[in-house]
């Protein structure tokens, strides 16, 4: 059970006199809901709850909660990205209780003699003590970023593995800690090294290396559907953390070059179904969230890519080591 730090939420409606927020949670958290509403009445502040999905701080509600009168929106779950807001928003971290090192301990002879760490936000302060542990067992442990949008040390979301690529070439193996392969298979992906998933929740110690096998087969098979298409659709997000329009007209205009036509779709949910209607396009290119062409991509019909994997299509850019794209 995550700790939603609801002490840090009352401080705020309260030192704020807030009497109406907006509450948001990612879909894991959202069961939990009903407590915080609970919990900030009984403090005299009411809640509206986006029940939207929320994939990241890239999606926050903050446009579609101020018409109703909110006076600020409290998101649990995610770290800070920056960007302006139209209403004030107040992130607050949760963090797992779940401690890693008996796990780490079992599985001590697969990690090798020098070992990259990383972590999502809920699980980012066992990091330091991970580290000390397997330093105490004579394994060298590496712990790069904090920048951008993944802004801690160790850090990693499922658009940003700088953490990982800064100690990429001083390791052998990168030690996930956290749950689910979305993100582990994210930092194998973005370093080519091999990537064990810590699953802290599952109890459970996870090889990357047949998942990354199988996700790249239908890469570089999309890829190459994608270099006989003569008609594009270039999705911009509708998410605001998802905005990349510079890159959408650039691709845009290395296509034209090529004489092939491409248009400009914008799209706040990405789904088979959104792109039925264009089906008539041969080939889809996605500049808003990486992972739905990386992780959905055998959900579509027509070949939809990463604006990196775009480039390999053209012939623009070296197929031999494959490269993530990812936001900053
Ligand atoms: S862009 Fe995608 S991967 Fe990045 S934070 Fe948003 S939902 Fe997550």
């Amino acid at each position: 059970m995550y700790d939603l730090d609801l002490d840090r939420a009352l401080r705020i409606v309260e030192e704020r006199g807030y009497k109406l927020v907006g509450l948001q949670f990612p879909e894991g958290l959202k069961e939990r809901a009903v407590e915080v509403v609970e919990a900030l009445r009984n403090a005299g502040c009411e809640a509206i709850v986006s029940a939207d999905p929320c994939y990241g701080a890239c999606d926050l509600a903050d446009e579609a909660m101020a018409p109703l009168g909110v006076q600020a929106l409290i998101h649990f779950g995610h770290t800070h990205i920056p960007g302006r807001t139209t209403l004030p928003v107040h992130f607050i971290e949760v963090r797992s209780p779940a401690d890693p090192l008996p796990l780490l301990a079992q599985n001590l002879g697969r990690l090798g003699k020098k070992v990259g760490l990383v972590a999502t936000v809920q699980h980012l302060h066992t990091l330091e003590k991970v580290r000390a542990f397997l330093e105490g067992k004579g394994i060298e442990a590496h712990i790069g970023g904090g920048k951008g949008r993944a802004r801690y040390l160790g850090q990693v979301l499922g658009c940003s593995f700088q953490a990982a690529r800064e100690v990429a070439d001083r390791v052998d193996t990168f030690v996930f800690i956290g749950s689910g392969d979305f993100h582990p298979l994210g930092v194998a992906l973005a370093t080519g090294k091999r990537t064990l998933a810590f699953d802290v929740l599952m109890g459970e110690v996870r090889e990357m290396g047949p998942l990354v096998e199988k996700v790249l087969r239908q890469r570089y098979l999309r890829i190459g559907m994608a270099k006989d298409a003569e008609t594009f659709g270039i999705i911009l997000g509708g998410r605001r953390g998802q905005e990349r329009k510079l890159l959408a007209l650039r691709l845009k205009e290395e296509l034209e070059k090529r004489g092939k036509r491409a248009y400009l779709l914008q799209l706040r949910e990405i789904t088979p179904e959104a792109l039925l209607p264009f089906r008539k396009l041969d080939a889809f290119v996605n500049t808003a969230c990486p992972r739905v062409a990386i992780d959905d991509g055998p959900r579509y019909k027509k070949p939809l890519l990463t604006p990196i994997e775009l480039e390999m299509a053209l012939g623009e850019r070296s197929p031999e080591r494959y490269e993530m794209d990812e936001i900053p």
